[in-house]
């Protein structure tokens, strides 16, 4: 089965081009609003990473998200898109001052701190500002997470989060700063996680770090669990919306959240992904020694994720409705990498079909690039067309 398209829309438009499906999203946004809804003091904060394109943030400021940001340009983007301040977390290893300045300014909700020397910085510059921000702890929880190793982050060897054996110390070094407010633990394990056990692993984990911290009389109002919920690359007709009930009913079951605390979740890939798909024209069919190959004129510098994680993305041929031929789906780009399927079975490919590389809404668009001097893909929406 293939996706439906609006073909016909597409012929004045200059490839290659995204395409998002708003109905799509506004439906995901709903489910994944009211399953959280389910459960009281549980919030949402779309991780603007995933997809930044404007309507695409309008959408989500509508469906009642926050954002999860991750640099300064983000910041601007969600508050651009009307999303609160107030609702914004800040997150990222590395941050600059000059964004933290921008998330002093706004009194965005929380920033998500990685380490003592950051936490410094933060409590310096509020102190400049005469504010006091409120902060939260990114902690490594080294739970493994079963996806590819260059998505997962919450291992004792990733860069990201302090390490368990130093919440006391951090703990200590923010209650003694009197421009920081210390206000709860923040995670982040990994993404395209679809076994639902590493989410109740990371909840064990946490349940043990609150215990410690209760030991020293310590509670905090904010427990942040990140993102990472999977989708169904294989099938993304058959399963569109991901399975949010199972998602946040994991956590319901499994974390010992204290009265009070709210439990934050920052969804990227499953609020975005499937709604988007990066849409192509082919330009040429070339027979090479024991296979054909269609040379697409999208490339690697539109959606890198097969070349960077050997990510599988389904290609369909929106143009064609004859019989299946088996081609490697190639782009333009001079590097070896540039392919973005191998013995792909299409309907049978000519000059100026139209394809379409679906479940491409997340870290898509966002990661294009202009090598070879390319021009950066645009984005549509069903609504612009
Ligand atoms: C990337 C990221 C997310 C979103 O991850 P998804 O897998 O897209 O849901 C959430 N939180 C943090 C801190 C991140 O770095």
């Amino acid at each position: 089965m293939k996706g439906t398209f609006p073909v016909s829309k597409f012929g004045e438009l200059r490839t290659p081009f995204y395409y998002y499906d708003t109905e799509l999203l506004r439906n995901t946004l709903k489910t994944a609003c009211s399953e959280a809804a389910r459960y009281e003091r549980f919030e949402l904060h779309y991780a603007v990473k995933a997809n930044a394109h404007p309507q695409v943030l309008s959408l989500i400021r509508e469906s009642g998200m926050g954002a999860d940001c991750v640099s300064g340009g983000e910041i601007r983007a969600a508050l651009k898109a009307g999303i609160p301040a107030s609702k914004i977390v800040f997150a990222g290893v590395g941050k600059a001052d000059w964004e933290i300045n921008l998330g002093l300014d706004h009194d965005i909700f929380c920033f998500n701190v990685e380490s003592i020397p950051e936490l410094e910085v933060i409590n310096q510059l509020a102190a400049d500002k005469g504010k006091q921000a409120s902060i939260m702890f990114r902690l490594n929880p080294n739970v493994g997470a079963h996806t590819h190793a260059n998505i997962t982050t919450g291992l004792a060897e990733n860069k990201f989060g302090i390490a368990m054996e130093d919440l006391d110390k951090v703990v200590d070094a923010a209650l003694g700063m009197s421009n920081v407010r210390f206000i709860g633990l923040h995670f982040h394990i990994g993404s395209q996680i679809l076994d639902m056990g590493d989410f109740a692993a990371l909840c064990n984990r946490i349940n043990e770090l609150q215990d410690r911290l209760e030991a020293r009389q310590l509670l905090v109002n904010h427990i942040n669990v990140g993102g990472g919920l999977g989708i169904d690359y294989q099938h993304p007709n058959r399963q569109a919306i991901p399975d949010f009930k199972s998602y946040f009913a994991t956590y319901a079951k499994n974390l010992r959240l204290r009265p009070h605390q709210t439990l934050h979740f920052e969804p990227g890939r499953a609020v975005t992904a499937q709604c988007g798909s990066l849409i192509s024209r082919v330009l040429y069919v070339k027979q090479g020694a024991n296979k054909q190959f269609a040379i697409l004129d999208a490339g690697m510098t539109d959606l890198i994720r097969p070349a960077l994680y050997q990510a599988y993305h389904k290609i369909e041929n929106i143009s064609s409705d004859e019989p299946m031929e088996t081609y490697d789906v190639v782009g333009p780009i001079c590097e070896s990498s540039d392919v973005f399927g191998k013995a792909i079975d299409l309907n049978r490919t000519k000059r100026g079909d139209l394809i379409a590389i679906r479940s491409a809404g997340a870290y898509g668009e966002v990661m294009a690039s202009g090598y070879n001097c390319r021009e950066l893909p645009k984005g549509y929406t069903s609504e612009d067309l």
